[in-house]
């Protein structure tokens, strides 16, 4: 049987690791230094981890601000270590706009989770910025 932690644990993975690690606060001042497509992603996800956050700890019956915090770092922690067991991840750069898919992160916005290789998207994805296919992509070496 899966916990509500695990649950939670399990959600914050897929959302993907900037987002995980972001608080809402810190997402909204991100977005406000660097307004973007990616910023607003990171904002929803954020604001829905949250949602899911605060669901778990009612159902845990955490209640103190010591219980939350020890369990907000239970869970960046175990994100952390979920994240670093994906060696020789790639990124990819799209030609046209400078796209930068990258395979640990994935592109939770467009359903692609966490670790997707570049070569498992299917052969007809297209860069969510510019709408080019997967042939105008090159390695990123940066
Ligand atoms: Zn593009």
């Amino acid at each position: 049987m899966t916990t509500p932690l695990e649950t939670l644990i399990a959600r914050a993975i897929d959302l993907g690791l900037r987002s995980s690690l972001a608080t809402p606060r810190a997402a909204a001042l991100l977005a406000s230094k660097n307004p973007s497509p990616e910023a607003a992603d990171i904002i929803r996800d954020s604001n829905q981890l949250t949602a899911d956050y605060k669901a778990c700890l009612k159902e845990i019956e955490v209640t103190t601000p010591q219980q939350y915090a020890s369990l907000r770092s239970q869970i960046v922690d175990q994100v952390r270590r979920a994240m670093k067991k994906q060696p020789g991840m790639r990124k990819w750069r799209c030609k046209v706009c400078n796209f930068l898919y990258d395979e640990r992160i994935g592109l939770p916005r467009r359903n692609i989770p966490p670790t997707t290789s570049f070569q498992d998207l299917p052969p007809d994805w297209e860069c969510p910025d510019c709408d080019v296919g997967k042939e105008q992509f090159v390695l990123d070496q940066g």
